[in-house]
């Protein structure tokens, strides 16, 4: 074993492999605030990847509503109660959030994680040559019911569909659910490619997309065992594993609509709620993110610290963020995307100018964004919200793309279109 610097950790772990990062990195951010659980995302990338034989029960990207609904079924309840196993007690965050990814005494980032990962964990639970990753093979029965559970909400301790019959308001909702849209977060340290005894898995210098190598794989299901976040999948009649491929050629800008720029995955450019925005970070030598403050994911994570990764006590240092439902119980919610949560949605449920600027660069166009910038505009509003006051002013947001040109401008006021009376019963 390795040790690697994980910056969501704020320490090192150890790693079977040498760290090497790539010089760009494929991440997104999804804010679940705006999730609508349309599905749009999850047929998108169906019918562009996995429509063939072979493929019924593979969903490389799914919505699921939490907490009950997965995935397959209840795949993080059965990571977490391994790794608890492994370590009873002892998967607990010390020292504080510093917001700085190199770590200093009090830890970094979001603390210190003092647990054990799925790297670390294997020991205990596995016999110690068994497996280089701890994790689970998942039954068929829990790859057959993709959305089980959609919209069931918790309701009445002990009482099962009983559910609170008074209104619900902020901060926490006693009755609950949220939608969380997933596809393979492209890990920094992927378990998948740690696990596999053939070296079929592989991470691109160039955009830290993760694949598998379908000639080299002769399907021994390592990866989907390793993957905590089950997003390694077998395909009985090849015989061989597959995953998301981050829509590598849209990304690279060979897509035909793309005219050569890189553009945005399926399942981004389907997104009916605009929850999604997908780039390429730029990295340090370290594997931690370089500045680059006018980077809309940059300025998400690492400025306004709104957008969280999903479940980062696993180890793997997802690339995927998350901004989390405001109305979740928050012990909930820590668990699932560790101690930056109550900043993240304070900051959030308050937005100041420049995050409701980055907001709204949502889903204006599929090609990547690599930069924007925010131009004043007057004062369009003066009032108060949740006993805060709240000054609102129509700025505008632009977007430009991999050459430094103009995607798109937007302003913060959307503008109204006055349909003309030739239309007016149109619909
Ligand atoms: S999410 Fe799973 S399949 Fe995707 S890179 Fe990470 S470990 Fe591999
Ligand atoms: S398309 Fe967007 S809004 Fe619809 S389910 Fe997917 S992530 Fe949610």
């Amino acid at each position: 074993m390795s040790k690697v610097f994980n910056w969501h950790l704020g320490r090192e772990m150890e790693y079977p492999y040498e760290a090497a990062y790539p010089e760009r990195q494929f991440a997104f951010v999804f804010n679940i605030n705006r999730c609508i659980a349309c599905q749009s995302c999850t047929m998108a990338c169906k019918s562009t990847w996995t429509f063939s034989k072979g493929q019924e029960q593979m969903w490389w990207a799914n919505v699921e509503t939490k907490p009950y609904g997965g995935y397959p079924q209840s795949w993080d309840r059965q990571i977490l109660q391994l790794l608890e196993k492994a370590n009873p007690e002892g998967q607990v965050w010390s020292g504080k959030p510093t917001g700085a990814q190199q770590a200093g005494p009090d830890g970094g980032m979001y603390g210190r994680f003092d647990g054990k990962t799925i790297f670390e964990a294997r020991g205990p639970v596995l016999a110690p040559d068994s497996s280089r990753v701890l994790g689970y093979l998942p039954t068929d029965e829990e790859w057959n019911s993709p959305n089980i559970y959609e919209d069931n909400p918790v309701g009445e301790k002990g009482k099962p569909m009983q559910f609170h019959k008074t209104g619900e308001s902020l901060p926490v909702h006693k009755t609950w659910f949220f939608y969380l849209a997933r596809i393979c977060n492209h890990c920094s340290y992927p378990a998948c490619l740690a696990a596999c005894p053939r070296k079929a898995i592989y991470k691109r210098p160039e955009d830290g997309i993760v694949l598998i190598d379908q000639q080299q794989c002769r399907g021994y299901r390592k990866c989907v065992e390793a993957c905590p976040y089950k997003k390694s999948m077998y395909r009985g009649n090849t015989r061989v594993s597959e995953k998301c491929i981050a829509c590598f050629p849209r990304v690279e800008g060979n897509d035909p609509e793309s005219d050569g720029a890189p553009l945005e995955t399926r399942c981004m450019a389907a997104c009916i709620g605009q929850i999604r925005m997908q780039g390429l970070v730029k990295t340090n030598p370290d594997g931690t993110w370089a500045e680059d403050r006018n980077h809309p994911l940059y300025y998400l994570v690492h400025v306004a610290k709104v957008a969280l990764p999903l479940y980062p006590q696993f180890g793997t240092e997802p690339n995927g963020y998350y901004i989390p439902p405001r109305w979740v119980p928050r012990p909930y919610l820590r668990q699932m995307f560790g101690p930056g949560v109550d900043a993240a949605i304070e900051r959030y449920t308050n937005p100041d100018r420049e995050l409701l600027a980055v907001l709204n660069l949502f889903r204006k166009s599929n090609r990547i964004i690599y930069r924007y910038e925010l131009k004043e505009g007057p004062k369009v509003y003066e009032g108060e919200l949740r006993g805060k006051p709240v000054t609102l002013y129509n700025d505008t947001v632009i977007a430009y793309g991999k050459k430094g040109e103009e995607l798109f401008r937007t302003t913060i006021e959307e503008p109204i279109y006055e349909r003309p009376p030739i239309h007016a019963n149109s619909i």
